[in-house]
């Protein structure tokens, strides 16, 4: 069983644990997973971005208790938050950068600032 170039499919020869051919194919690799982290971070950073955005609208025109829906109207992402914490009565507050906000039962978002 022969070792195959992870970048261009060729045949390896030689040592076995060789991954790629030459230099040129193993700096490619690495190039591309670089520029693929790198548009995965970007992406979740822009998403990100835009719920800060939406959060600090609301909390900045005074507005600090918020419909769900209404955040959903303009685009929040609730699947993207910075971190979170679950509180003794089992009420989680989600963090977006200096904002946080957590839901109560009846689907009203209270948002609040460091
Ligand atoms: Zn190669």
């Amino acid at each position: 069983m022969g070792c195959y170039c992870q970048e261009c499919g060729a045949e390896i020869k030689g040592r076995i644990d060789k991954k790629f051919c030459c230099d040129m194919c193993r700096n490619n690799y690495h190039n591309k997973l670089y520029r693929q982290e790198k548009r995965q971070i970007s992406r979740i950073n822009k998403r990100l971005a835009a719920n800060r955005r939406i959060l600090k609208y609301f909390y900045t025109s005074g507005i600090r208790k918020v419909p769900r829906y209404l955040l959903e109207d303009n685009k929040f992402d609730f699947d993207c938050y910075t971190s979170s914490s679950t509180g003794p009565l089992g009420r989680t507050t989600y963090r977006c950068y200096e904002y946080k906000y957590s839901s109560d039962l009846h689907k009203i978002v209270k948002i609040e600032k460091d």
